[in-house]
């Protein structure tokens, strides 16, 4: 048996619990509370253990990811920010010998169920990569495609537009929109993929460091982007950038290694008070530079 996404309503109305349907597009923003997921968290982390293969990469993580919040992910390298930041939209399926443990509850569903449907999950939680990785196609062509996979149908033209729009992009491309996505700068071209992660329609956006590979003025625009898109999705952004994490996010989330090299969540705090009364040493030392 699949498992639907669908509204939280007719799940609970068809006393199927967490059901999520395979195929179905339309999960809604309601929020129901399983598993421990506080009124306001979109996305609950709970018990989370990550293996490659034999080895055991992130152990007992638990966080949660509230509504139209930018929550940063920060820490060490290798202490396994992408790794959990993959495992909220099921993209560690793709990872050979990758294996998850534990759950992770969007709007009080269990994605980790194999029941649910990965494609599904990814409609509703989008990704943007460290890379910008356009589609060898037009620039209205990148943005479309999101819409058509999503299968909406009407004014594409004006679809295309208020999605480069929302991404501020619209004056920039709005008289080449025929020309290669890849003809663009590398800034631009993150914003174009963000479009075309917001024309599959989302409600949570994970991206993993959006502008690592971007200058410093492309950098600020993609961080502005990000502030004005919250206040209509919710966002995850791995950063390994601290001055980043301070100017963009609302929560951060520290991680760090264990004695065993395996990745710790050390603290989960908002981001005013992680950056100047941590809670803990660890987290004290890192973001004063002591380590990492
Ligand atoms: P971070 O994002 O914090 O730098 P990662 O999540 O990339 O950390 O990696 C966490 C740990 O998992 C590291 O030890 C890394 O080498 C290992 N790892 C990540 N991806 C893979 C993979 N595909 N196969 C094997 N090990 C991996």
């Amino acid at each position: 048996m699949t498992t639907d996404i669908r509204p939280a309503v007719s799940a609970a109305s068809a006393g199927e619990g967490s059901s999520l349907a395979r195929g179905s597009s339309d999960i809604n923003a309601a929020t129901r509370s399983e598993g421990g997921q506080g009124v306001d968290a979109v996305v609950s982390v709970r018990s989370l253990n990550v293996y490659y293969g034999s080895f055991h990469a992130v152990t007992g993580v638990d966080f949660d990811v509230p509504r139209n919040r930018i929550t940063a992910l920060i820490g060490p390298s290798g202490c396994g920010k992408s790794t959990v930041l993959r495992s909220i939209n099921r993209m560690n399926d793709l990872v050979v010998g990758a294996r998850v443990e534990g759950q992770i509850f969007y709007h009080g569903i269990d994605i980790c169920s194999p029941r649910v449907d990965p494609v599904e999950v990814r409609r509703r939680i989008g990704m943007v990569f460290q890379k910008p990785n356009p589609f060898p196609k037009s620039i209205y062509e990148n943005v479309a495609w999101g819409a058509r996979i999503n299968g909406i149908k009407g004014n594409m033209d004006e679809l295309v537009e208020r999605t480069l729009r929302q991404a501020a992009l619209w004056d920039e491309v709005k008289d080449k929109l025929k020309e290669s996505g890849l003809a663009l700068s590398g800034g631009q071209q993150q914003r174009l993929c963000i479009a075309r992660t917001l024309a599959i329609n989302p409600d949570v956006i994970l991206m993993d460091e959006p502008a690592s590979a971007l200058d410093p003025i492309s950098t600020l625009k993609i961080e502005d982007l990000m502030r004005e898109l919250v206040r209509s999705y919710t966002i995850v952004i791995v950063t390994h950038n601290m001055q980043q994490a301070a100017r963009v996010s609302d929560q951060t989330v520290f991680f760090s290694l264990n004695e065993r090299r395996q990745g710790v969540l050390v603290e989960a705090s908002p981001t005013r008070d992680l950056f100047t009364k941590p809670q803990d040493q660890r987290t004290e030392d890192y973001i004063t530079g002591r380590f990492g």
